[in-house]
């Protein structure tokens, strides 16, 4: 079980509720970071005592030393500060709860320190899986998945025989927009997109649930988390959000993981695994939630995530290029400066147009794709105007 703990993007919808699994079970933390919303940083560094903070945005992180000067907690800045929380010598785990791939490098330095990693930042394992798994067999340290869907098999899997399971079910609550066809999703509006009927999260993610994007990236996710291929990863439309995912066993058996839809469950399991603690949530009743649903998806309207499965068999640099152009999709979306149909076609275009792939890539090769593709889309995209 976890008792130090550094939260990476401890401001976020997951950082928050990772500090409320902190708090009812007394866990030590060392580290906390922010992009810069350094009000409710510095409100947390206060209730918390870290040995140190970091923030991204270097202005902010130089007003929030001054409001932290009456306290010994150190103040660092931009990614090199990110790192140093990530690597902070007294940390056993690291939470990496930050958004995007600007959690690949953080999460790379802190295997290398032999931390432990609960890991809520998809996106990382989307780029970079390759190296983060060769990682964590290098350093011998523990991942421990805390994206509800990957901790439900995880969860699942315990106690399962190695080598016994066939395939896994993601469930997909279908996002905002579940049921419209391209018709239907040619004017929606950025609010209507934030508007999830499940759980309440950070932006982009919510826009990736309404795309159908956010379940591409947890195929990608779970084929690096559990071994499986392309064909064995099902995904299943679940609209209640009470089975978080399921796994196939050889003979069929089918094992599911339930509960009410609150992430603090499958962080507080990555953060005391293997043991099992009371939990700040509701529990679950059954009767009061009457009836489950059921429902293929629909894979043309909601075309992000068979370009997530075709990146994933095509493999090497294609979920990174499919994920960096969502990012900047996804950016320009909440800006309002492209329509929501437009997500899709660019992530679309871009991956088609890309012709560089390696299958013997290094971190290099990522952050080069990476950043190539974001300054192509930019240039291509940025112009537009609803
Ligand atoms: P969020 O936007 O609410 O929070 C992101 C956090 O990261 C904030 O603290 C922010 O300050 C920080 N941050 C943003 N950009 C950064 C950068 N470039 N460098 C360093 N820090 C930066 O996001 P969230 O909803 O908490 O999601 C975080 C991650 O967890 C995402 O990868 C998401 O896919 C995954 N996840 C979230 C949920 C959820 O319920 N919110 C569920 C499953 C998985
Ligand atoms: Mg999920």
């Amino acid at each position: 079980m976890a008792s130090k703990i550094s939260v990476l993007g401890s401001t976020g919808s997951i950082g928050t509720q990772t500090l409320d699994v902190a708090r009812m079970h007394n866990l030590q933390v060392t580290a906390l970071t922010a992009n810069s919303n350094i009000k409710l940083l510095e409100e947390q560094a206060r209730e918390f005592h870290p040995k140190m903070v970091a923030v991204l945005d270097m202005g902010a992180a130089a007003q929030l030393k001054i409001a932290l000067s009456d306290t010994d907690i150190d103040v660092f800045c931009g990614e090199e500060g990110i790192i140093c929380a990530a690597q902070e010598e007294t940390c056993d785990t690291v939470v990496n709860a930050i958004v995007g791939v600007a959690g690949l490098l953080p999460t790379l330095k802190a295997i290398e320190s032999r931390k432990n990693l609960a890991l809520a930042n998809k996106e990382t394992l989307v780029s970079g899986g390759k190296l983060v798994m060769s990682a964590i067999d290098r350093f011998g340290v523990k991942l421990y998945p805390v994206d509800s869907e990957h901790s439900a098999i995880f969860q699942c899997l315990q106690g399962c025989p190695r080598n016994s399971l066939k395939k896994v079910i993601l469930t997909a609550s279908g996002g905002s927009f579940f049921g419209k066809t391209r018709e239907d999703l040619e004017n929606v509006t950025v609010r209507q997109a934030l508007t999830h009927p499940n759980w309440d999260m950070g932006a982009k993610i919510t826009i990736d649930s309404a795309t159908m994007m956010n379940k591409g990236l947890e195929v990608i996710e779970a084929s690096w988390l559990f071994g499986c291929e392309d064909r064995d990863i099902d995904v299943l439309i679940h609209r209640e959000s009470i089975i978080h995912s399921m796994i196939q066993l050889k003979d069929n058996a089918v094992i599911a993981q339930l509960g009410v839809p609150d992430m603090r469950i499958p962080i507080q399991y990555a953060l005391t695994y293997p043991r099992r603690l009371p939990s700040p949530t509701r529990e679950l009743d059954l009767a009061e939630v009457a009836s489950m649903t059921f429902y293929r998806p629909d894979y043309e309207t909601f075309s992000c995530l068979a370009i997530c499965r075709d990146a994933l068999r095509m493999g090497g640099l294609y979920p990174t290029v499919a994920n960096a152009a969502n990012e900047v999709a996804v950016a320009m979306f909440l800006r309002e400066q492209i329509r929501f149909l437009d997500i899709p076609d660019i992530v679309s275009e871009t991956v088609n147009q890309f012709h560089e792939n390696k299958d013997n890539f290094d971190l290099e090769d990522i952050l080069t794709t990476d950043h190539n593709t974001r300054a192509k889309v930019n240039e291509k995209y940025g112009h537009t105007s609803l």
